[in-house]
């Protein structure tokens, strides 16, 4: 399927993820006012984000932070985007990424929040803030281990320019359904605890193009969706 096809189909992928959660929604009894839903256009062009925005997505997110500010500059005038950035932070690129999104979903380190609050005070804004945790315990992968999120929380909610939201994670992949399932509720279970101790915790983002339906199972509020809107990253 060549791009441009891609591009005219995207408001049809957008009613069919819809559809997908409101199936999820009633499979776990959850209203689906629940749950928001995220498009991944990281690599996509500005002209597939606003075809989409057309369709009425408004929450988008990026995960390379050049990428980001400019898909942020140049579509400046849709006032509705609401950017979050969900990829590894080098702490050279803390500036430009706190000037280009609403929310930094991807938090690990307490010099990194420091950076940006700093940078989001210059700014003067508040930016929403989701711990990423290494729910998988893999080397490889990004994110806090679970038994330290507790301590970065206590940190982070001192920082005035930033707003502590919730809990990310991406899971391994290939992952057994069981062992997928396990590792969500874990997640849930954290994210249940945060929200007893700070009242502005409503976020925990779970879930990609393929395991939609057993993260929002598992009590997820957002869904991180890339392929099934934009098609295959190239
Ligand atoms: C790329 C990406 C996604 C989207 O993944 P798909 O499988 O294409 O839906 C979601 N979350 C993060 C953090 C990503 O980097």
């Amino acid at each position: 399927m060549s791009e441009n096809k891609d591009i005219h189909n995207i408001a049809n992928r957008i009613t069919n993820t819809h559809n997908k959660i409101s199936d999820a929604c009633n499979l776990s009894a959850r209203p689906t006012t629940e749950i928001k839903l995220m498009a991944v256009s990281k690599t996509k062009p500005i002209d597939a984000v606003m075809e989409a925005y057309e369709a009425g997505q408004r929450i988008f997110g990026e995960n390379y932070a050049q990428e980001l500010y400019e898909k942020s500059q140049i579509l400046a005038h849709l006032t509705e985007i609401e950017w979050h950035y969900i990829g590894p932070i080098q702490s050279n690129k803390t500036k430009i990424i706190a000037q280009s999104c609403q929310w930094i979903d991807s938090l690990e380190r307490l010099k990194i929040a420091q950076r940006l609050n700093n940078h989001a005070a210059e700014f003067d804004k508040t930016l929403n803030i989701l711990i990423q945790v290494n729910i998988s315990r893999s080397e490889a992968k990004s994110g806090v281990l679970l038994e330290d999120v507790e301590s970065l929380a206590a940190e982070i909610v001192n920082l005035p320019n930033l707003n502590f939201r919730g809990l990310m994670a991406i899971p391994d992949q290939h992952e057994q359904v069981e062992q997928l399932k396990s590792e969500f509720n874990q997640m849930h279970t954290c994210y249940l605890m945060l929200q007893q101790q700070y009242p502005n915790v409503d976020t925990l983002s779970l879930g990609m193009s393929q395991d939609l339906i057993t993260a929002i199972e598992c009590g997820s509020t957002m869904v991180r969706i890339g392929t099934d809107i934009f098609g295959a990253r190239g």
